[in-house]
């Protein structure tokens, strides 16, 4: 077992993992671990040694947020069933303080949502100053799913590309950081998974026969995931794009990604608004 196993990193996953326009989605290999050349071992061991870094730069982001402060991140998470979500929210925003995350999953729009444009309850539950945002599922998914499930004219949701960019650029410039993520899993990989909620009666609430029909459909989901990863990943919101067959690797990368995120704006705690000399005397005469 390596002494430090920060030094596995070989690229750092940043770099080894960002979306680079035109690479073929469908050549991914879903098992290997980009950047890394630990192993499994390794790799747990890096992802509890970070969870203290992770939870101290969330509360000096909290911190700052109730001092005024007007920067948040967000995390975006996308990835077909099984690929791994709400495992990433588990195990890697787990680390953190619950009560500085603002986490939000998308379903299909509610009839309320339906009646205001989609960005509407995207924009809802953006994360306010000093929040870390989590989305599972987002906006994107007006060029996943309803791209393939066609519900929407192909002509409308084209447009969308442009409206996402446009709005998280928006985003972006009130202050908020946003770290995209999205989750990868082989066809196998997928089955194996779908098995064993079929198995296993503590997952059978997880299973939804819905999920055998967004499998057949996985050729067209691939070629709507290429699309938004070529046409969202922008200077202001790249995608990062995880293999996630194997679990440790890909909660590992998304912690590093977060923590780099997190660490980029170089936040440091925020200074006393008090004379701290003068209250330690307060104290001491109290
Ligand atoms: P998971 O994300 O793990 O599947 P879940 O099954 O609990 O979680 P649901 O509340 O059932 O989540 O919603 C997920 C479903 O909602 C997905 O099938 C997704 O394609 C669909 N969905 C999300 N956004 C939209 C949208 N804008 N239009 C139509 N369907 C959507």
């Amino acid at each position: 077992m390596a002494k430090n196993p920060e030094k596995l990193w070989k690229t750092p996953p940043e770099e080894a993992l960002r979306w680079v326009r035109g690479t073929d989605l469908t050549a991914l290999d879903h098992s290997s671990t980009p950047g890394w050349a630990g192993k499994r071992a390794d790799g747990e061991r890096l992802l509890a040694a970070r969870a203290p870094e992770l939870a101290d730069l969330q509360e000096q982001l909290f911190a700052h947020g109730r001092t005024g402060g007007d920067r948040s991140v967000l995390l975006v998470l996308q990835g077909l069933d099984t690929a791994g979500k709400g495992g990433i929210v588990r195990h890697v925003v787990g680390m953190v303080d619950p009560q500085g995350v603002q986490h939000r999953g998308f379903g299909v729009p509610t009839a309320e949502e339906q009646q205001h444009g989609y960005l509407w309850r995207i924009r809802n539950a953006l994360p306010r100053p000093g929040y870390l945002g989590v989305f599972d599922r987002s906006h994107h998914e007006q060029v996943l799913v309803v791209r393939v499930n066609r519900l929407e004219p192909v002509k409308t949701w084209r447009k969308h590309f442009r409206e996402l960019n446009d709005f998280e650029a928006e985003v972006a410039a009130s202050g908020t950081l946003i770290v995209k993520v999205a989750l990868f899993v082989s066809a196998d990989e997928q089955k194996e998974r779908l098995a064993e909620r079929l198995e296993r009666p503590d997952k059978h609430w997880k299973y939804d026969p819905g999920d055998i029909d967004v499998r057949s459909k996985l050729p067209e989901y691939l070629v709507a995931y290429q699309e938004m990863l070529d046409r969202t990943s922008t200077a202001v919101a790249p995608w990062y794009v995880v293999p996630a067959n194997r679990k440790w690797y890909a909660r590992l990368a998304v912690t590093e990604l977060l923590t780099d995120a997190l660490r980029s704006l170089d936040l440091g705690w925020p200074a006393a608004t008090f004379d701290v000399e003068a209250e330690k005397a307060r104290l001491a005469a109290s």
